[in-house]
């Protein structure tokens, strides 16, 4: 269950964090776009701008060549000779005249004379193809042939007559043209390029002295860490148009636009700038926001991990207090049932038996040892158990001295193992009782299995070295029969056929009434009394005898509201209440609404809890006590010696009236060790200010022995069996028996 709840928390936190991640990068990308954008206008802007200023200086330059080809054009047909000697020796004339190296003239084979009188063929050269079909242009970055320098060609037609009969160039050196095309940029951290439509990079905005075409394509440079840029770039230089784009260049990531530079053949001028340069601060809150975001997130998640700590955390605890159990430190009979649950589920065709087992006299332990050591003892039994069973078979303390058990393997040798022999557990002799019930139905409800166990067990009581008492098919006869009476019962509270009878308590110094208890009676239909102890104990391992109690409860406030009625000084009424009330929250709010229904006051009733009760948490105990003290109402312990309880307790439980049980009476020869045990349980109750009821007083000597020791009030049938609320209603109103 847990682990579910901690999967959706996870789920829950990885999908919170990931809509929020996107919502923030949607958000981001948005407000990036926008920056773009701007960026790109502007970037275009200068980029068109550098092209114009470039484009001028260079034209500047070609006209400057056309106008020089325009003019020996003129002297050509001044002189009306076009052949080729005639030309060339007519362009050295020229070139001389305007001392000008750099000029070149060549005819149609591409016979190239230079200003200087040098000469060299160009016939191959894209520059004079194209000047040849007429059109002007500048070359790209090319090896002179004639000195091995780095140069570019300006080349235009020579023209007579309307036909083309040579070209004209003019070589710059590369530093000349780099001079020519470095615009003034933005800001040095710009950069620009001027390419080609192969993409090979023949001006840079830093000039280069070792050029290597191949090292120098800016579609190389480009598609390493952008492909689908370059690619992009690619297409659209060869469509001629203009664009921008983002990329990472080396280290640098760059906003970069482009454009072609049209009036000069296969040029394309590009110009790029650092992202930082361009939106410094744009991106500083870019990076603070992302921070901001990651550590709000990484909060968020660590706030949530620590509420789910906490919870775990918590529910751990809460588990510790319902599944370990505070004595043994064991499983709890709640763990228990989780655990066979969870076997039975695994194994649905296994075979498995019912154990239950308590240790024979555990109250005689208790009363002779004290309560650490019957703590220990149960403590100790339990790790023998525990260590004697297999991983998959459960035991859990149910209460007091009774434990339970599945078991998977009960052949005889491990039965006789674990029960017939005398056990010494930390320095005392133990014997168990058990039973075993052979679980057939894994469905039978482990509320029904372990009654057949108990039953199993039961039968074994009285026997010496029983050892393990199996359950019997005969046995079955026994349950119906409980199963009947509790349903009976339940018939029976509905019909009002549960009624009290009450037995006076008698101050026996004076003979007076001094309260009563009251006692549950069954007169059926027919008129048949049926006594308690022939339906009580069937109806305690069920609800039912919740519902006794609080039917014995009503009638005795009715009888105490009609006493008060008719004028009665009315003295205290114990009504019985079963331990199953002590996990019952609501308890003493019912009880005090009950009282204030029918006007009784708290100080006629006093609450009768057995002994037994002390097998539950002290703090328990005491806040249930705590709470009919906070209403009004006393408390007494009954059957105080009966069973489990010794003197220490008392210090532990905060009662107001000690109930000593009728066994101490019963069939004593030995009156002086009866006297004994009567003192030291009056001089404790005296030390703890306990009023003190002595039940079962039948005879004069029991009387007698009471005064010795110095007890005053008696419950038995010396004085008074229980009486119906007629006889009991006249000795309620004369105030004695
Ligand atoms: P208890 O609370 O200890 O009640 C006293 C029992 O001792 C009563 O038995 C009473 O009849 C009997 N008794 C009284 N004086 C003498 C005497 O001098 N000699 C002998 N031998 N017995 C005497 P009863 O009425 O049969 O009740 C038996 C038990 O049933 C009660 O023991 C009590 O534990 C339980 N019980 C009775 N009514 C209720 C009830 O309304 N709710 C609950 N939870 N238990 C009840
Ligand atoms: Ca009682
Ligand atoms: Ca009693």
């Amino acid at each position: 269950m847990r682990k579910k709840h901690l999967k959706k928390a996870y789920a829950y936190i990885i999908v919170l964090s990931a809509v929020l991640l996107t919502a923030v990068m949607l958000l981001m990308n948005h407000v990036k776009q926008r920056l773009l954008s701007d960026v790109s206008i502007n970037l275009t802007e200068i980029v068109t701008q550098n092209k114009d200023v470039i484009t001028s200086k260079l034209m500047l330059e070609v006209n400057n060549l056309e106008l020089v080809s325009k003019q020996l054009s003129e002297r050509i047909s001044f002189a009306g000779d076009s052949s080729d000697m005639k030309v060339k020796e007519m362009f050295l004339n020229y070139a001389e005249r305007g001392i000008d190296d750099m000029l070149c003239y060549s005819d149609r084979e591409g016979h190239a004379v230079y200003g200087s009188g040098e000469e060299a063929s160009i016939a191959g050269r894209q520059y004079f193809l194209l000047a040849l079909q007429g059109k002007a242009n500048i070359s790209e970055r090319i090896i002179s042939r004639l000195n091995g320098e780095d140069i570019f060609v300006i080349s235009v037609p020579l023209n007579h007559e309307g036909e083309i009969i040579g070209t004209i160039q003019k070589q710059y050196m590369a530093k000349e043209m780099y001079d020519i095309c470095s615009a003034s940029l933005f800001s040095q951290q710009g950069s620009m390029y001027i390419i080609n439509s192969e993409g090979y990079i023949l001006i840079n905005s830093e000039y280069e002295e070792q050029y290597n075409k191949e090292s120098s394509n800016y579609y190389r440079m480009l598609f390493l860490d952008n492909p689908k840029v370059a690619k992009k770039l690619e297409m659209d230089i060869e469509t001629k148009q203009e664009g921008f784009f983002e990329a990472q260049i080396g280290k640098e990531r760059v906003f970069s636009a482009y454009t072609p530079i049209e009036e000069i053949h296969d040029w394309y001028l590009i110009t790029s700038i650092n992202t930082n340069a361009v939106m410094p601060n744009a991106v500083i809150v870019i990076k603070i926001f992302y921070g901001i975001l990651f550590a709000v997130i990484l909060f968020a998640v660590a706030m949530m991990m620590y509420l789910l700590l906490l919870k775990r955390k918590q529910s751990e605890e809460l588990e510790k207090i319902a599944f370990v159990d505070e004595v043994t430190a064991g499983d709890t009979y709640t763990k228990f049932m989780i655990n066979v649950q969870e076997l039975f589920e695994q194994n649905p065709k296994g075979q498995f038996s019912m154990l239950v087992f308590d240790i024979d006299n555990f109250k005689y332990i208790n009363a002779f040892y004290g309560f650490d050591k019957g703590d220990e003892i149960l403590k100790c039994v339990y790790k023998l158990y525990r260590e004697n069973m297999g991983k998959r078979e459960c035991l859990a303390r149910i209460t007091a001295d009774h434990f339970v058990a599945v078991l998977q393997d009960v052949s005889e040798d491990r039965l006789r193992e674990i029960f017939c022999a005398e056990k010494n557990i930390s320095g005392v002799k133990v014997y168990f009782s058990a039973g075993l019930y052979p679980i057939k139905d894994i469905k039978e409800g482990l509320g029904l299995m372990m009654d057949k166990a108990n039953l199993a067990s039961r039968r074994t009581k009285g026997r010496r070295h029983k050892g393990v008492g199996v359950y019997s098919t005969e046995y079955d006869k026994e349950l119906a029969k409980n199963e009947r009476i509790k349903r009976e019962v339940e018939q029976a509270v509905s019909q009002g056929e549960i009624i009290p009878f009450f037995q006076p308590k008698v101050d026996i110094h004076t003979g007076k009434l001094a309260g009563a208890e009251a006692l549950a009676r069954w007169i059926t239909s027919t008129g048949k009394l049926i006594p308690p102890d022939e339906f009580i104990p069937a109806c305690e391992h069920t609800g039912t005898i919740d519902k006794i109690d609080w039917a014995i409860f009503d009638a005795t406030l009715a009888f105490i509201k009609r006493s008060m009625e008719m004028g009665i000084q009315c003295v205290p009424i114990s009504v019985n209440f079963s331990r199953t009330h002590l996990f019952d929250i609501g308890f003493s709010e019912n009880l005090r609404q009950k009282m204030m229904q029918q006007g009784v006051p708290a100080k006629l009733i006093e609450v009768e809890l057995t002994e037994t009760i002390i097998f539950d948490n002290a703090e328990n105990i005491n806040r249930f006590i705590e709470e009919l003290h906070e209403i009004g109402v006393k408390v007494s312990m009954d059957d105080f010696g009966s069973g489990y309880s010794s003197l220490h307790m008392l210090k532990d439980v905060n009662i107001d009236v000690l109930k000593i049980d009728r066994g101490f009476l019963k069939g004593t020869t030995n009156s002086k060790k009866q006297q004994a045990i009567f003192e030291a349980i009056a001089q404790m109750a005296n030390k703890l200010e306990l009023e003190v009821v002595v039940e079962g007083v039948e005879t004069t000597e029991n009387v007698e022995l009471m005064k010795k020791v110095k007890y005053n009030v008696a419950q038995g049938y010396f004085y008074s069996r229980p009486v119906d609320a007629e006889r009991f209603s006249t000795m309620y109103k004369e105030g004695t028996v």
